[in-house]
């Protein structure tokens, strides 16, 4: 790979060296990507802003001794707004982190990519609860990974539920009320929500804005993404791996 121009969104930098970075960049064609951005800690240096975590461009790369620098950068998006807004920013922090942890070097994440880019631009530029934001983020992702949980039909015995019913985060989804069991109980409003957001457009998250479920089934489905993910076991990222070598 001599050289290439891809989309990217930062997700993460460490200081490497002297001068340098190490950066971590989802891309749609080629998933994650750790890639050097020499000299941009020197004073001046055009690439400082390119690798700012949530920066989104076009990245020039070239391959050099075997690893990937940053040649150059079109900027095309900081998500200024969620960087001086504490609150905006924790949740921002929190999908870079689960994007670094499920994204795949050399996997495609075309899709993975478009729902970032929207999702940080309503937590950028939209007045909807940040909780709201990150629980469709959330749901959105699973879906794109194959988690998403099954919520039309009892995870235990196959029949399909209609009204309340349980959610069991470890057998991954809704559990009727016939069936035994110590998971907790979820509305029949939550369910619909866990059931329905990821199968719609991000931009649709508003219309949950003011649902009396919404909070129950942010917190049922973060129960689950932490399970799942665990469960999954995904590789650390590159870039922990090279912490050895790092100057960070
Ligand atoms: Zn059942």
């Amino acid at each position: 790979m001599p050289a290439l121009s891809t989309p990217a969104l930062v997700l993460r930098h460490a200081d490497y060296g002297d001068y340098d970075r190490m950066v971590t960049l989802l891309t749609p064609e080629y998933g994650r990507m750790d890639a050097v951005a020499r000299g941009c800690r020197r004073a001046k240096s055009p690439l400082v802003n390119a690798v700012e975590p949530f920066t989104s461009g076009v990245y020039q790369l070239y391959a050099r001794r075997g690893r990937m620098s940053i040649d150059q950068c079109e900027i095309k998006e900081s998500f200024y707004p969620l960087r001086v807004d504490y609150d905006r920013l924790v949740h921002g922090a929190y999908w870079l982190r689960l994007l670094e942890t499920t994204a795949v070097p050399d996997v495609p994440a075309g899709e993975l990519f478009l729902i970032a880019l929207k999702a940080l631009a309503h937590l950028s530029y939209s007045d909807l609860p940040p909780a709201l934001l990150t629980m469709a983020f959330e749901m959105h992702l699973m879906a794109q990974l194959g988690f998403a949980p099954r919520m039309d039909a009892c995870v235990c015995c196959g029949r399909p539920v209609a009204g309340d019913a349980r959610f069991d985060a470890a057998l991954g989804g809704a559990v009727c009320l016939a069936c035994p069991s110590g998971a907790p109980r979820v509305s029949n409003g939550a369910r619909r929500i866990m059931m329905k957001l990821p199968r719609t457009q991000f931009e649709k998250v508003a219309l949950v804005d003011g649902h009396p479920n919404w909070q129950e089934a942010a917190r049922l489905f973060r129960s689950y993404v932490n399970r799942r993910l665990h469960q999954e076991k995904f590789a650390p990222p590159l870039s922990d791996a090279c912490r050895g070598e790092c100057k960070t």
